[in-house]
């Protein structure tokens, strides 16, 4: 095969871990992006004397890590210094009760037993063998895997083992029928908003997260989330990769990428690591953008606090959930209303305790994501200054938080995620995961309009987190291999 050569359009991880492998096979790939420091979602934060992941902040489902780094022949081991945080969070209900939750199977039913007492613990064994089973099946029969059309999935080995394992009903009903406790319902499909999706809208399929946690576990690399993006990006320049930073591209088609600058590189083909439909409505050239272009639904957004916190929160863990007394409400408002919760959900993070090189000494590095609607309707100052308001007096009441002991603040909110990204509408997590957005029915990662222009990361196949967009990467790979070009 002759050396082609390839434009990446971004240095988020789907990117960085695309030209990985191109260069690993011998091509010349030249990645672009907008701004000064590579990782996209999963980049770095400086704020005082304070050191955040921007983004992500759990590492889950090593596979695809794992994967990557075979492929290209090295071991994780040797680039990814990684830790287990065990527990894996502690999560605060309205009631004043907490769990800590854990993938220690038989702590784990301690804590049910505890909370919910043994009926509802000795359920937990038999859904997480489930889930592992739904595992199982669904990674090399429905994510690991390029479809050419819905028609795809309905092959009858597919069906059958779709069917089997129930993947296409609804997940929080699923959830409902192994609990009674409408604290442990929450619980166990809280994580679709990992997707930024409701658990009300999501397919069954997606406890496949529960089993990611719980059956594998939360890790930590050290020195941060951002060492993903980092090592990747080494070993990618040790290829022969040029990545170009503050580099923003403005047209692409499938033999040309053209830069805000007016410079024009030639290419044999164009994969866009951009958001997929930003890149769809504003990279594409207009005749060749897809037409169902505004009937897509998105995922919502965060607002995310970067905190320099002087002392320390010892009730609080590395990960943490605070969940309001009306979860259901809380989804509604995000998902169906696009308003501001009233009593919000949120996430709260401290890499600091794991990693003490993240903070100054006698601080800790305090990272809030906050759950909110996208930029459907506009999100102001004012809905900022109310969400800091809500999640700040709940943190006093749980926790010796103190408001007075913050150093250092910085935001960010679905304007910024839109302007600094390139999120279309906001959309932290990218395109939906609803059932009609998932899996044979999300946008492809080739375009049918523009001829050579291919697509990976997060509003692709297979979609939103980092070991998707790992898998993405592979899939993309695939098609060009298919396609004849490498
Ligand atoms: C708040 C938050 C928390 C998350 N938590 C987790 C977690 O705990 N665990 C997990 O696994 N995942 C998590 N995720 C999801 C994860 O971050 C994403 O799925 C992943 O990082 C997306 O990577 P990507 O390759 O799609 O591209 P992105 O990270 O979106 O990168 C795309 C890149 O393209 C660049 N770009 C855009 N337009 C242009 C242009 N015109 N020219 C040049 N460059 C351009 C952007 O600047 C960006 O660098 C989280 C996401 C968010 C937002």
């Amino acid at each position: 095969m002759s050396r082609k050569s390839f434009a990446i359009v971004g240095a988020g991880v789907g990117g960085l871990a695309t030209a990985l492998r191109l260069a690993n096979r011998g091509h010349s790939v030249t990645v672009f992006e907008k701004n000064n420091q590579i990782g996209g979602r999963n980049r770095e934060r400086v704020v005082g004397g304070a050191v955040f992941d921007a983004g992500p902040t759990l590492m889950m489902m090593l596979d695809p890590f794992r994967k990557l780094f075979a492929d290209v022949g090295e071991r994780l081991e040797d680039h990814l210094d990684l830790v287990q945080c065990d527990p894996n969070y502690r999560v605060f209900f309205s009631d004043g009760e907490q769990i800590n939750c854990t993938s220690n199977m038989a702590q784990m039913m301690r804590e049910i037993d505890r909370l919910s007492g043994p009926k509802d613990a000795s359920r937990y064994p038999q859904m997480l063998g489930e889930f592992g089973a739904l595992y199982h099946a669904s990674m090399p029969h429905f994510v690991r895997r390029n479809y050419d059309s819905p028609l795809d999935l309905v092959r009858p080995r597919s069906l059958k083992i779709a069917l089997k394992h129930r993947m296409l009903g609804n997940l929080a009903k699923g959830i409902a029928r192994y609990y009674d406790d409408p604290r442990l319902r929450v619980l166990f499909c809280l994580q679709t908003m990992y997707l930024g999706l409701s658990p009300h809208d999501a397919p069954f399929v997606y406890a496949v997260l529960v089993y990611m946690e719980y059956g594998e576990g939360i890790w930590y690399p050290k020195g941060g989330m951002v060492e993903i993006s980092r090592a990747i990006g080494r070993l990618a320049e040790s290829r022969g990769v040029q990545i170009r930073l503050q580099t923003p591209v403005c047209t692409v088609d499938g033999h040309s990428v053209l830069l805000e600058s007016g410079e024009k590189i030639e290419v044999d083909a164009v994969i866009v690591n951009a958001d997929l439909p930003y890149a769809e409505r504003q990279l594409l050239p207009k005749a060749n953008r897809p037409a169902n272009i505004d009937k897509r639904r998105y995922s919502c957004s965060a607002y995310m606090m970067y905190i320099d916190y002087l002392g320390s929160i010892p009730e609080l863990l590395h990960h943490n959930i605070v969940l309001g007394a009306e979860f259901d409400e809380n989804l509604a408002q995000l998902f169906e209303r696009f308003e501001v919760p009233t009593d919000p959900a949120f996430y709260v993070a401290i890499s600091s305790k794991t990693d003490s090189t993240k903070a100054v000494e006698g601080h800790e590095n305090l990272f809030i994501l906050v759950p909110c609607p996208n930029l459907t309707h506009a999100f102001s100052h004012e809905d900022a200054l109310d969400l800091q308001s809500k999640v700040f007096n709940r943190l006093e009441r749980e926790t010796s938080f103190r408001r007075d002991h913050i150093a250092s603040i910085e935001t960010t909110d679905p304007n910024d995620w839109a302007n600094e990204l390139n999120l279309d509408r906001g959309a932290a997590f990218g395109l939906s995961h609803d059932l009609l957005q998932s899996v044979c029915f999300r946008p492809s990662n080739k375009s049918r309009e523009q001829k050579g222009v291919y697509f990976v990361g997060a509003s692709t196949n297979p979609g939103n987190g980092l070991p998707m967009v790992l898998i993405g990467a592979e899939l993309v790979e695939q098609r060009l291999q298919t396609d004849g070009l490498i």
